[in-house]
C-alpha cells in the first residue's frame, strides 16, 4: 500500500514482531481507521514459537514465516521495508536507514530484543543462533553433517536452559538420534528456572530420556570454533574440563534493542520505560510494547504472549490518544505455557490444566494449526491461545 512519509496524521509502528504486527492489525480494525505505517526491515514475519517445528520439518516455511505482504494486504497498513535509525520526539519524525524521514502523530515502538553475549569472548564469532530462517538453515546443515558421520564422541552444545534452549535441545536430540552427544549448559541450579513447575519437571524428564548431558551451575567463559571453556559455580566448585564441540548454539539470553531516541530523552540501555498504559515515560504520543519495554511495577515477562496482548492494548490506547481520551492500563492475562519437548511431544500448563506427552503435542499443534484469517491458519490459532480469546 502506498503512503505519504510526511503524513503527520499517521500512526507509525516500528518493528513487525509479535508486538508490532498485532498493534498494526488491531489498529486496522479500528473505526475510523487511522493511516498506519509499519516499519520492519524483514520481508517475512517469523512465528518464533514454531521455529523448532521448522527445524524438524514438522512445519513448512510458509506456515512459520509468512510474508508481510500476505498478512497486511487490504488492511490499510503500509509496510515500509526499512530500519528506523533515530527518532526526534520534538519534531515527531523518524529517520530510516534508507534516508527517509517519516512524520508521525502517534508512535508505537516494538523493536524487540536480540541475543546478548554477556561480554563472553567468541559468542558472536563462533556460536550459532536460533532466531531466523537463516539460523534454521545453518543448523539443519550442521545436523546433516553430523548425521553423515555419526560418532557418539562428537558433541553439539546448547548454552542456556531457558525455554528456547530446552525446546531446541529436545528437538535436536530427536533429529540427531544418537549421531552426536548433546550438552546443555546452564548457569542456574535447574533447567527452566522461571517455568511453571509441571513444565519444568516434564522438561527434566524429556532431557533425561533423550540422554542429554545437562550441566547445571556452569558458566561459559569463552567459546572458540571447536571448544567451550567452562567454570563450575557449584559450592564448593568442581574441576570442569572444556567441551570440544562440532557446533554450539547460543540460547543464553537477549537484550532489548531500540533506535536512538532524542533530543531530550535518556535511554536506560536500550529498554524503554513505560507506564501501566504502555506510554513511554517522559514522551508524549509514544508507546513501547513487547520485549523492548519495561515497567518497574509489573514484571511482565518477555514473551510472545505479553507482546500480543500488549499489542492489542496499545492499539486501543493509540485510538484513545487520537480521540483526546484517557488511555487505559494494560492488564496481563497469564494463560500459561505450551512447550514443545521433542518430535511428537509437548507439555502444557495453563487454562486450569496440565498435560504432557503426545496428546499435549497434538493439542499444541492443533492450537497452532486451526483457523486464522489475516495471518496463516496456524498463526491465528496460536494467537488465539496467547491472547485468550
Ligand atoms: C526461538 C524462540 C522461541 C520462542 N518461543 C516462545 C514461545 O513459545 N512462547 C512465548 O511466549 N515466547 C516465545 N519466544 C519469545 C518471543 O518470541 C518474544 O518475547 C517475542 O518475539 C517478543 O515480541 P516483540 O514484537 O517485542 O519483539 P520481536 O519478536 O523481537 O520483534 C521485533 C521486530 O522489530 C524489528 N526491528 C528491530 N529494530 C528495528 C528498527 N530499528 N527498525 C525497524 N524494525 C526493527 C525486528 O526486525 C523484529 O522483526 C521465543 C523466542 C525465540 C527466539
Amino acid at each position: 500500500m502506498a503512503f505519504n512519509p510526511s503524513n503527520a496524521n499517521a500512526v507509525v509502528v516500528v518493528g513487525g514482531g509479535f508486538a508490532g504486527l498485532t498493534t498494526a492489525l488491531a489498529l486496522s480494525r479500528c473505526q475510523p481507521r487511522p493511516p498506519i505505517v509499519l516499519v520492519e526491515p524483514n520481508s517475512r514475519f517469523i512465528f518464533l514459537p514454531l521455529l523448532y517445528e521448522l527445524l524438524s520439518a514438522e512445519l513448512q516455511a510458509w506456515e512459520v514465516a509468512p510474508p508481510y505482504h500476505s498478512l497486511l494486504c487490504e488492511r490499510g497498513i503500509a509496510h515500509l521495508e526499512d530500519r528506523v535509525e533515530s527518532i526526534d520526539t520534538k519534531a515527531k519524525t523518524l529517520s530510516t536507514s534508507s534516508g527517509l524521514a517519516l512524520s508521525y502523530s502517534q508512535l508505537v515502538l516494538c523493536t524487540g530484543s536480540v541475543p546478548k553475549d554477556f561480554d563472553i569472548p567468541g559468542v558472536f564469532e563462533h556460536a550459532l543462533m536460533f532466531r531466523n530462517l537463516d539460523d534454521v538453515q545453518i543448523l539443519r546443515q550442521r545436523i546433516r553433517e553430523l548425521q553423515l558421520r555419526p560418532d557418539p564422541n562428537q558433541a553439539l552444545v546448547i548454552v542456556g536452559a531457558g525455554p528456547t534452549g530446552v525446546e531446541l535441545t529436545c528437538k535436536l536430540a530427536d533429529l540427531l538420534d544418537g549421531a552426536a552427544e548433546l550438552h546443555l549448559l546452564e548457569l542456574g541450579e535447574r533447567v527452566l528456572p522461571n517455568a511453571k513447575a509441571f513444565n519444568q519437571e516434564q522438561a527434566e524428564q524429556a532431557l533425561s530420556k533423550r540422554g542429554v548431558h545437562v550441566h547445571l551451575c556452569t558458566q561459559v567463559l569463552a567459546i572458540s570454533s571447536n571448544q567451550v571453556e567452562l567454570e563450575s559455580k557449584q559450592q564448593p566448585p568442581l574441576p570442569i574440563s572444556p567441551i570440544t564441540h562440532r557446533g554450539l548454539v547460543w540460547a543464553a539470553g537477549t537484550r532489548p534493542v531500540s533506535p536512538a531516541v532524542g533530543p531530550d530523552f535518556v535511554l536506560n540501555g536500550a529498554r524503554l520505560p513505560i507506564n501501566s498504559c504502555l506510554e513511554v515515560i517522559g514522551l508524549s504520543d509514544v508507546l513501547g510494547v513487547g520485549d523492548v519495554a519495561y515497567n518497574d511495577d509489573y514484571s511482565w515477562p518477555s514473551t510472545a504472549q505479553v507482546a500480543l496482548q500488549q499489542g492489542e492494548a496499545a492499539a486501543q490506547n493509540v485510538m484513545a490518544l487520537r480521540a483526546g481520551k484517557v488511555p487505559q492500563p494494560f492488564e496481563f492475562n497469564d494463560l500459561g505455557e505450551m512447550m514443545s519437548l521433542g518430535i511428537g511431544e509437548a507439555s502444557i500448563t495453563g487454562l486450569g490444566f496440565t498435560l504432557a506427552g503426545p496428546l499435549a503435542f497434538h493439542m499444541r499443534r492443533a492450537a497452532y494449526l486451526t483457523k486464522l484469517p489475516g495471518l496463516s491458519l496456524g498463526l491465528r490459532s496460536a494467537c488465539t491461545w496467547l491472547l485468550g480469546h
